[in-house]
């Protein structure tokens, strides 16, 4: 065991009320616990001022000087202590109100102390209440110019219990004295030389009690630096299976693509051909891991299907996995009315295709009669086996399920299959850079040009007769509505509407047209029946939880009502919402909230009344609610929250060269240099099993 994964509560000097206590507020436990909860802003200690020039108003200010006499004061009950401090230029009163006894005692009359606090005007005179005093001689000989003071955030539970800043700060100052030698370093020699990263340790002491601002600045740097590096490294062993290493199949015929091209209703944006000539170039190379990565309404399924066409033409098989039933059901339909025209066999396997069905398939399969197997999870069973596997596709949308995709692809296959992932939620540059630096990124940037911008009002409760009153309007004029609900069911929280009691009043505000409902609870046919029945146009109003978040395609549905939207982060919402921007007629959404929003909700719910651009949402999101939450990586717990993922692209640029440098030499971090990278990475997963335990 690191000596940094000590118990809190083993550390000598500290109370076991205060590990308590430091648990409660903050979550700590482990000594490295403690040492990563870094100060959240820091005092200039570097600038000396006369008593002269303090004057009312200013900030925190550092004095040299001799302290005069200390003397008690009665002030109605309370007792308060006053002194001064004198310098060459003149002399600023102190006064204390707490801790009067304990003061008086310590404080040495006529010494030379050095002062911090914040000047202010009593009765015409400059007075610093509640200063804090160090004799200089416990500084040194002469007073070097001081330092950067951390300063902690607390919480009230902490300052209840007796622990200030002041208090974090000692407590850090006793580990970093005990913890010292221990600190072990978690990046290779080589690559902190490269980049010139100070040691763990020297960060450690750096960012807790920095000598200056160029050391301050090397302490986050480094941290920064690790954050990234490890988030990279994680990320890639969870998708390391999925990377083809070797050369794959070639597939460069173009017959069946070109008679796709040929049929289709519309044409393609400029943004979708070039996305197919990419998949093109990788499989004539025989080589492709590629991300599509494309705003929802983009156009997506018909660039994939087209990519599947190559392999197709050769004889191989592609499989093509959605997240959900629906989306898998979806994307079946809007494959087959190609496919049947080109000739080619798909079939659907999910969780709820019948047995007899499922053994067909699998038969259709080995003997190589099936072309294009469409479905969810069900497609990694054991019992299916390609006879020749020559493209995945994987459509995650934003739900990420990297373990399964690596499941996949070891099914039989002389050779690697290719691999095209497809994601909807629109991720900044930089994080994208982070995430997927193992796939070429492909970014579809254009939207068909038949899309209406769709119109977004903000509304409350108060205005919910004029909302049912607009919604009676759009279905009259024959288009069709979701309402979206964050809950399915009472919850015993009569904040948030559900499901089924939004159903209900639904059939009661309009009893003359049919209400369909969808939630993730019902059985896979049920949802199948309810989505069939709205795509008809045979339900006007479909009440539903987020399961039509994902992918779903009615272009006659172009309203939507999302209620308690504050209950859903931005990416959620702006998901929901490319579910009315897909056909001709103008699309309108409508978030509801109540009455008092945070600033963060507001910003959200503004956000999505201003834009539609998903790039600016998403950037906007990751400001509010930083990577981790976002990407769907796990988070280690040991994020430092130094990271800013929009700012620090040139450290991420770095972090994640190194991180492709390391892997290229030591794939699967062997040698002995690499240990500790190993062992630091066994630590994060650890921490970030016991995180999901505490929250
Ligand atoms: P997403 O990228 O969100 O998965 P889809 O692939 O579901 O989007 O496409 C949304 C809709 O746009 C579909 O109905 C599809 O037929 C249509 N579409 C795709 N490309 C074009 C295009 N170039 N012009 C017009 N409509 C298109
Ligand atoms: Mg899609």
């Amino acid at each position: 065991m690191s000596l940094l994964d000590k118990k809190l509560a083993a550390l000598e000097s500290i109370r076991e009320k205060k590990a308590v206590l430091l648990y409660q507020a903050l979550k700590v436990s482990t000594y490295e616990d403690m040492l990563r909860f870094f100060p959240f802003r820091y005092e200039d200690r570097t600038r000396f001022y006369t008593v002269k020039e303090i004057g009312d108003g200013m900030p925190f200010v550092q004095v040299k000087g001799k302290l005069g006499g200390v003397e008690v004061m009665q002030q109605g009950r309370k007792k308060v202590l006053v002194s001064t401090l004198r310098d060459a230029t003149g002399s600023v009163g102190l006064v204390w109100f707490n801790g009067v006894e304990w003061l008086r005692k310590t404080l040495l009359p006529n010494q030379p102390y050095i002062l911090w606090g914040k000047p202010s005007r009593y009765q015409k005179k400059m007075v610093i209440a509640h200063p804090s005093l160090q004799p200089s001689w416990t500084v040194g000989g002469t007073v070097k110019a001081g330092h950067l003071q951390p300063v902690y955030s607390t919480t009230q539970l902490l300052t209840k219990g007796g622990l200030h800043s002041s208090g974090i700060a000692r407590i850090q100052q006793r580990l970093l004295a005990i913890v010292g030698g221990g600190i072990e370093e978690t990046l290779p020699q080589e690559v902190m030389t490269e980049y010139g990263l100070v040691d763990r340790r020297s960060a450690f002491e750096g960012i807790h009690f920095p000598k200056d601002h160029a050391c301050l600045k090397q302490a986050q740097y480094r941290f920064k630096f690790e954050e990234v590096f490890y988030l990279q490294l994680r990320i890639r062993e969870r998708h390391s299976l999925l990377v083809a290493k070797k050369k794959g199949m070639v597939f460069d015929d173009v017959t069946l693509l070109n008679r796709c091209y040929a049929m289709l209703p519309f044409t393609l944006t400029g943004a979708q051909k070039r996305a197919i000539k990419a998949m093109y170039v990788d499989m004539k190379q025989g080589r492709m891991n590629r991300l599509l990565q494309g705003d929802v309404g983009c156009g997506k399924t018909i660039v994939a299907f087209m990519g599947m066409l190559l392999p197709i033409a050769h004889g191989a098989q592609v499989a093509l996995m959605a997240p959900t039933e629906i989306l898998a059901q979806q994307h079946y339909e809007a494959i087959q009315h190609y496919a049947t025209r080109l000739g080619i066999i798909v079939g659907l396997l999910t969780g709820s295709t019948p047995q007899t069905e499922r053994k067909k398939l699998q038969h259709g399969l080995l003997a190589g009669k099936v072309d294009v197997l469409v479905g969810t999870h069900a497609l990694l069973e054991e019992g299916v086996q390609f006879k020749q596997l020559g493209l995945i596709v994987i459509d995650e949308q934003h739900r990420f399920g990297v373990v399964q995709r690596a499941k996949l692809q070891q099914k039989k296959g002389s050779l690697p299959p290719h691999i095209v992932v497809m994601t909807a939620t629109p991720i900044p540059r930089t994080l994208a850079m982070t995430l997927y630096s193992h796939l070429e990124v492909t970014m579809i940037d254009e939207m068909p040009p038949d899309r209406l911008p769709v119109k977004t009002y903000h509304a409350y409760d108060k205005d919910r007769l004029r909302v049912l009153g607009f919604m009676r309007k759009q279905m009259a004029a024959g288009r069709q509505v979701y309402v979206v609900y964050p809950r399915i069911d009472y919850t015993g929280n009569d904040q948030y509407k559900d499901v089924m009691d939004g159903y209900e009043s639904m059939r009661r505000a309009f009893p003359n047209v049919a209400c369909g409902i969808l939630h993730g609870r019902m059985k896979p046919a049920d949802k199948a029946y309810e989505m069939a029945r709205f795509a008809k146009g045979a339900t006007g109003i479909m009440v539903c939880s987020t399961v039509i978040e994902v992918g779903v395609n009615v272009p006659n549905a172009t309203v939507m009502i999302i209620e308690n939207a504050e209950n859903f982060g931005l990416a959620q919402l702006h998901q929901l919402r490319g579910r009315i921007v897909r056909g001709k007629h103008q699309p309108y959404c409508i978030l509801m909230t109540k009455k008092d929003l945070s600033s963060s909700t507001q910003k959200r719910i503004n956000t999505m009344v201003a834009t539609s651009d998903g790039f600016e949402i998403a950037n906007i999101d990751l400001e509010l609610r930083g990577p981790g939450n976002m990407a769907g990586v796990a988070q280690s717990g040991m994020e430092s929250g130094l990271v800013d993922f929009v700012k620090d692209h040139q450290l991420i640029r770095e972090a994640t060269h190194a991180v492709k440098k390391l892997l290229s030499k030591d794939p699967e971090l062997r040698s002995s240099e690499n240990q500790p990278v190993q062992k630091h990475l066994v630590r994060l997963n650890e921490h970030g099993k016991n995180m999901l335990k505490i929250s």
